[in-house]
């Protein structure tokens, strides 16, 4: 490979991609890979979907670019109010961004203005968990929970308070999965009322985890009472559905399997489903009124709006909802989440395998008992998506470390994926297990 002039996080290097339909992606030596991880959990309906290209293409021969500030435009109002229609009641405005560290910076300062227009000047703190990953901007990097993203950059900025996340399968007390889901959210109480609840903006959550915990799904009595603790002490529930949102877990919001009503919700990845860079804020109408009452949002980003994503975007709802795709976003989840339960019991080293839809995960580990993690020197995590990779299959690796270890990775096909895709995903996991076992002595 020649030198690249470009960089990202590490000298690793990849093939040059060539071209993807589907689920599927193939390099430029014409190898072909299945994407298993839908990239970053964002080619939600997959690659190359006609229609959302003939709707970019139609869009860009109109026009492709209209400042908001002089030019409203159809596509954006289309969305928004599409968007609207499938949000939780009452969160009838929808706020434009291009990506999701925006739409987390973007909720946390819309919860802030409201306060201020309410005349609760002294909220400002914003309360998260440990671990998770909310973006990579100084305002989402505050509130992730992930030491390695963290640590070079703390005198930077003021860090939130953190609370654990309900990582309860590595719990070794003998509450039962509900005592445990209200034993976790009461943390939240706890930190409110050591921190003064006049102080507490909002509690920021993803409702399933995404990278930073592995598709982590808390017990269901965490949901309402986090809800409840929220209200209690006036502080806004904001839902990090970056990953989680537009049907990924088998609903529009992963709230819906709670029956939870965040006050604001951020949405991305999913939303462009690798189209177009495109994410959104909805809140509830109160939150957007009050601040448009006190003066407006004293926010926004150059291309938020813009024609080209808002068509593409229009065009991903409805491929999702005219093809019944949250639909089988359950059927084919429910397949592949069985089918890596099944590994466990060929794979002493799978300790545990979790998430919801095809926002799933499984975690090695060294005891299965005592959920002891593989040494770190084994890099795990990288070493059996390597293999993964070599034999055509893509998964999301991560190591999550900061007070919990583990490796874990990330199997989230896109929403169109078919039973024989599933079983094509097994059958790669299969071997690259062996081969990983084989080689590390496992
Ligand atoms: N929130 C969550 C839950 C995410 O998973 C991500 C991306 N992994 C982000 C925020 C940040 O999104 P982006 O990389 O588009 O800025």
């Amino acid at each position: 490979m020649k030198p690249s002039h470009l960089f990202y996080q590490s000298r690793l290097r990849r093939p040059f991609l060539d071209r993807a339909e589907g689920v599927y992606m193939w390099d430029i030596h014409g190898k072909k890979y299945l994407d298993g991880s839908s990239g970053a959990m964002v080619s939600n309906i997959g690659h190359s979907n006609p229609n959302v290209l003939a709707a970019m293409q139609k869009q860009m021969a109109k026009a492709t670019f209209g400042y908001r500030l002089h030019f409203e435009n159809e596509a954006a109002e289309n969305l928004a109010e599409r968007v609207a229609g499938l949000s939780p009641e009452g969160h009838d405005k929808v706020f434009f961004v291009s990506g999701g560290s925006e739409a987390v910076e973007s909720a946390v300062k819309l919860a802030r203005q409201y306060a201020v227009a309410k005349g609760e000047d002294s909220r400002y703190r914003v309360i998260s968990r440990l671990p998770s990953y909310h973006g990579s901007t100084f305002g989402a990097l505050a509130l992730t929970g992930y030491a390695p993203l963290n640590d070079p950059f703390r005198p930077m900025y003021k860090d939130m308070p953190k609370i654990p996340a309900p990582r309860c399968y590595l719990d070794t007390d003998s509450l039962t999965n509900h005592e445990r889901g209200l034993r976790y959210a009461n943390m939240l109480q706890d930190k409110i009322l050591e921190l003064g609840p006049e102080t507490v903006l909002a509690f920021i959550m993803e409702p399933v985890g995404g990278a930073s915990t592995g598709a982590l799904v808390a017990p269901d009595s965490y949901y309402q009472r986090v809800r409840d603790i929220c209200d209690e002490h006036g502080v806004q529930l904001i839902y990090d559905e970056v990953m989680t949102g537009v049907g990924r877990t088998g609903a529009f919001l992963a709230a819906e399997h709670w029956n939870i009503n965040p006050d604001i919700v951020a949405l991305s990845k999913g939303f462009g489903a690798g189209y177009v860079p495109l994410g959104a804020v909805t809140a509830k109408d109160h939150i957007v009124e009050t601040v448009l009452d006190a003066g407006g949002f004293q926010h926004g980003h150059t291309y938020a709006g813009n024609p080209i994503a808002c068509a593409a975007g229009l065009a991903v709802l409805h491929e999702i909802t005219s093809k019944g795709l949250m639909e089988n976003t359950v059927t084919v989840g429910t397949l592949l989440k069985q089918g890596l339960e099944g590994l466990m019991t060929d794979f002493s080293f799978i300790g545990d395998v979790r998430g919801k839809g095809l926002l799933l995960a499984f975690e090695l580990v060294s005891n299965k008992e005592t959920m002891a993690p593989l040494p770190k020197d084994m890099n795990a995590y990288l070493k059996l998506s390597d293999i993964a990779y070599d034999k055509g299959l893509i998964i999301y690796p991560r190591r999550t470390r900061g007070g919990f270890e583990g490796d874990h990775f990330l199997v989230c096909p896109p929403m169109i994926s078919t039973p024989a895709h599933v079983a094509e995903i097994l059958e790669t996991l299969t071997a690259s297990l062996k081969q990983f076992a084989h080689e590390n002595g496992l």
